[in-house]
């Protein structure tokens, strides 16, 4: 059976290197072959399978955090009777199963709360119906009721499809995907001016240096925006990513918890890039949004109670007192987790103040 690499090869051959954009999206979604069609991509290297893991994967600690923060937020918002309470790519549904246990706290608030899941991926829908099922799936976000809303996303963004563009002395370059000796390759577009590249603050750059640039991110953020808008509500945004956009090529692929060249094979590894915190928080103001400082997620989870939340489970189960400790720390302290990962909240104007910002 031909793989997603002969295809690209062989379209490559036939009409000219793609762009980068182009590659991850059908690396990642392509209906027959996409990563994330066809893979369980979660685990963690000491269970063995999976090539990679995420915050709500490592603790329930985050969930249940994520959980109290949605519960305080529906309250400011003023216990709305109904509501809708949105996933963009839940994974194997853990972080929601564990929001909603934490949450349920508030009676009302299970009473109120409508879950709908935006999620690509046919086999990740069955596993979350395992965990949560009775959420309702879209493909898109535009389908999203006109609810007062609350959005949360880990490590969503850092799925989309990017663009580079290597500065060069005769202007910029697309940097793009062609093949070589039935290999792929990264070849260098034709030059380009300034004026030519995708709209966004550009960071201070040398000759060589590359940017990347995330369409799609964009769209995402302006989607949220109409809903956002519409009945009121705010969406949180968690991911690896910079809080200033800075020139780099932070593309990478990941197969079995250990990176891999990202053009060798398509659709059998997870491909990323960093998310560029602060054209996010633009385009959300952009749109009409306000925005929260960009918070490292250790200082996020310190503000919501981590330290407390342990402890107390650490008094629950003694015997699991190191892995307890340890979880706390992968997620939040700053050469682990704690740094590299980034909160972003955006929200309506007329949303009441989030929890977990220092303002
Ligand atoms: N939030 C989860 C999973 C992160 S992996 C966690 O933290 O564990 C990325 C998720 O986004 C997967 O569920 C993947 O299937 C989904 N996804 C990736 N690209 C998507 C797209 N374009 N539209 C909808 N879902 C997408």
């Amino acid at each position: 059976m031909l793989t997603l690499r002969d295809h690209l090869i062989e379209e490559i051959k036939a009409s000219g290197p793609i762009s980068l954009e182009t590659f991850m999206t059908r690396a990642l979604t392509d209906p027959a072959h996409g990563y994330y069609i066809h893979r369980q991509p979660f685990g963690r290297p000491s269970t063995g399978g999976g090539d990679f893991t995420t915050a709500p994967e490592i603790s329930q600690m985050f969930g249940e955090l994520i959980g109290a923060w949605c519960a305080d937020l529906w309250h400011r918002m003023g216990q709305p009777e109904r509501f809708c309470l949105a996933e963009l790519g839940p994974g194997r549904g853990t972080l929601m199963a564990d929001v909603l246990r934490a949450a349920s706290v508030l009676p009302e608030f299970s009473a109120a709360v409508q879950v709908h899941f935006v999620e690509i991926s046919p086999a990740l829908r069955k596993l979350q119906a395992e965990r949560v099922p009775e959420a309702i799936w879209h493909g898109e976000l535009t389908s999203l009721p006109d609810l007062p809303m609350i959005v949360l996303a880990n490590e969503f963004f850092d799925a989309l499809p990017i663009q580079q563009f290597r500065k060069s002395n005769d202007g910029w370059h697309e940097i793009k995907v062609g093949q070589q000796q039935n290999a792929l390759c990264f070849v260098d577009g034709p030059p380009m001016d300034t004026a030519q590249l995708p709209k966004q603050s550009l960071p201070d750059v040398a000759p060589g240096d590359i940017i990347e640039t995330c369409a799609a991110s964009h769209a995402v953020v302006k989607a949220l925006a109409d809903k956002l808008q519409a009945k009121g509500g705010a969406a949180l945004i968690m991911d690896y990513g910079y809080r200033q956009a800075a020139a780099g090529d932070s593309f990478q692929a990941l197969h079995q918890h250990q990176f891999v060249e990202p053009l060798d094979a398509p659709g059998q590894a997870d491909l990323t890039a960093h998310v560029n915190f602060q054209s996010l928080q633009e385009s959300a103001i952009q749109s009409g949004l306000v925005s929260s400082p960009i918070t490292h997620q250790g200082d996020f989870l310190s503000a919501l109670g981590l330290d407390i939340r342990a402890r107390s489970l650490m008094q629950a189960a003694p015997e699991k007192a190191g892995q307890i400790g340890s979880e706390r720390d992968r997620l939040a302290a700053p050469d682990q987790m704690g740094h590299l990962f980034k909160v972003l909240a955006i929200a309506s104007p007329d949303c009441p103040p989030l929890a977990g910002f220092a303002q």
